[in-house]
């Protein structure tokens, strides 16, 4: 089974529902992802059902990446209250603060594009 794409998520899947909660990785807010139903309520077969199961959680994880932002600096899932888009680097908030207060040490010459 794959990692889920937050550190934190809560699989709340019952008999024939598959759902699952992430939590964006700064401040905690939960996602719940669309409950999917199985296609074989009669299903016995545990195999069968696993099966199901891996399927509605790779898809809840790739779901999740539409509500949800990775930062491409630390690698966190975060939510778009986290997620700072700025003009030439997209970064959660987090990542947005340490820059920032990098910047304001230094001033303002980081381009460091030499020619
Ligand atoms: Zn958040
Ligand atoms: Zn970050």
């Amino acid at each position: 089974m794959l990692k889920p794409i937050t550190r934190k998520m809560t699989d709340e899947s019952k008999d024939g529902v598959y759902a699952y909660t992430f939590y964006c990785d700064i401040c905690g807010k939960p996602w719940r992802s669309e409950p999917y139903y199985t296609a074989s309520p009669d299903e016995i077969d545990p195999l069968v059902r696993e099966s199901e199961r891996v399927a509605a959680y790779e898809r809840a994880n790739r779901e999740a990446l539409n509500w949800l932002s990775r930062c491409p600096v630390c690698k966190q899932v975060v939510c778009d209250q986290c997620f700072d888009i700025l003009d030439d680097n997209d970064m959660c908030a987090q990542c947005a603060a340490k820059e920032q207060s990098r910047s304001d040490d230094k001033g303002s010459d980081s381009e460091g594009r030499g020619c």
